[in-house]
C-alpha cells in the first residue's frame, strides 16, 4: 500500500477555520475578532456559517497570518488532523448534511 496523496493546500477549503479556536493569554488578536464561549473561554469569534472571522474569504486565507493564533500556528497543514477534518468536510457535503461545528 503507497503513501496516502498530499491535499492539494493550493485548493484548500480552510476547513480548519470553522474549528473553534481556542486563544491563549499570549496570543495578541484584536477584541472585535475575538468571542466568549459559555464555558468563559476566549476564542476567535465565528460568522453565521461557522467560519472564523478572520478568514479573507475572497481569497480562502487568514487576514491576520503574521499574528495569527498559537493554536493555527501549530495546525499542520496535511498532517493527520487536517486530512481527519478534510475527509468529515468532504463526506458531510457528499451526504448534504449542513455542517455544524459548534
Ligand atoms: S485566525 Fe486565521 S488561521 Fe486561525 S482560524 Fe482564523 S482565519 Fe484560520
Amino acid at each position: 500500500m503507497g503513501a496516502p496523496s498530499k491535499p492539494l493546500c493550493a485548493r484548500c477549503d480552510a476547513v480548519c477555520c470553522r474549528l473553534t479556536v481556542v486563544l491563549q493569554p499570549e496570543d495578541r488578536i484584536p477584541l472585535h475578532l475575538t468571542d466568549k464561549t459559555d464555558a468563559g473561554l476566549t476564542v476567535m469569534a465565528r460568522d453565521e456559517e461557522g467560519w472564523c472571522v478572520a478568514i479573507d474569504a475572497a481569497h480562502m486565507r487568514c487576514s491576520i497570518y503574521d499574528t495569527r493564533p498559537g493554536i493555527c500556528r501549530r495546525f499542520v497543514m496535511a498532517g493527520p488532523y487536517c486530512r481527519e477534518v478534510r475527509a468529515d468536510y468532504s463526506d458531510r457535503n457528499r451526504r448534504g448534511i449542513p455542517l455544524q461545528l459548534h
